[in-house]
């Protein structure tokens, strides 16, 4: 039997916009010591921009980005959402593949178009340019990279655009991050993307461990290289990406408004997208569970 103050943990944890699945994972979030948070959307709004699109020489910046734009339509990645938008209405790709953490592919008019990480570039054999090696680092050292490109009849495939995209840090990332060190947790930030924009975010927001460039299965065997250490792991994602981590997590906890496999991983959602209800949920726990002892 649910013991009644965990019911009404529950209860009043809905009334803070925090959903639980089940009663189980208050007990859990009560033992927590460490928090694993994802940055693009659970740290930053995740509601990015086209900073900037870097061509080569026989590529058109416009079409690059309506080329691109109809390969991502279908993702709801929010590198996928600043593309299209930034390109408007367009021709939409056919057999579209999509590979979490890494990017895309897919065809348009016969052409064979990939998007995604740089290191997902090498994986699909494309050449990248020393000039777009250049963009590539440049770009790195401010924000999240995705590079484009396709073959026009050559054997392989070039790298043939560099979209720099912005983001920003949601405003009550700092003070929630501060909350949850008062509360004695270690706070990890475990991301996809790159060194450079991770080491930023979390210089900006006081996080000391950073683990960047981590693909969605390299989330989860961090989440289980911690807990083999004995610790007890609350994650925080938004992203398909996370699933995987979330899962696995003591506790896993969805912010609002993320990819649906992350809300059916995680153990709790965040109705608003707002990382203080990390917080919330950490200290109602507690507190539940100082009752029932
Ligand atoms: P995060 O952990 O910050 O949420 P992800 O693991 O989702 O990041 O993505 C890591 C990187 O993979 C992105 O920064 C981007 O370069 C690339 N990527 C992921 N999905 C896509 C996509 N749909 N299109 C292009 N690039 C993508
Ligand atoms: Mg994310």
């Amino acid at each position: 039997a649910t013991p009644i103050a965990v019911l009404v943990g529950t209860g009043r944890a809905a009334q803070l916009g925090i959903l639980v699945t089940g009663p189980e994972a208050l007990e859990s979030a009560e033992k927590i010591d460490t928090v694993v948070l994802d940055k693009t959307g659970t740290l930053t709004e995740g509601r990015m921009t086209v900073a900037s699109v870097v061509t080569d020489e026989a590529t058109d910046a416009a079409q690059a980005l309506a080329l691109v734009a109809a390969v991502e339509r279908g993702s709801e990645h929010p590198v996928a959402r600043a593309i299209v938008a930034a390109a408007g209405d367009g021709p939409v790709a056919d057999d579209v593949r999509s590979l979490a953490g890494r990017g895309v592919i897919g065809t348009v008019d016969g052409v064979a178009v990939f998007a995604g990480r740089p290191a997902f570039a090498a994986e699909q054999g494309a050449e990248l340019s020393p000039t777009l090696a250049d963009a590539v680092a440049a770009g790195e050292r401010r924000g999240t990279v995705v590079v484009a490109g396709w073959a026009l009849g050559e054997e392989r495939p070039r790298v043939r655009a560099v979209f720099e995209i912005a983001d920003t840090v949601r405003a009550e990332s700092a003070g929630a991050v501060a909350d949850l060190r008062g509360l004695g947790l270690d706070v990890v930030l475990l991301t996809g993307d790159n060194a450079g924009v991770a080491e930023a975010v979390a210089q900006e927001l006081g996080i000391g461990t950073v683990r960047a460039g981590v693909l969605p299965e390299g989330k989860l065997a961090e989440i289980e290289r911690l807990q083999a250490e004995g610790r007890v792991v609350a994650m925080v994602g938004d992203g398909v990406n996370d699933a995987a981590a979330l899962a696995a997590a003591d506790l896993g906890i969805a912010m609002g408004g993320g990819a649906d496999a992350a809300m059916h991983a995680g153990d709790v959602t965040l109705v608003r997208s707002d990382p203080r209800a990390i917080v919330t949920a950490v200290r109602l726990s507690r507190r539940t569970m100082g009752v029932i002892r």
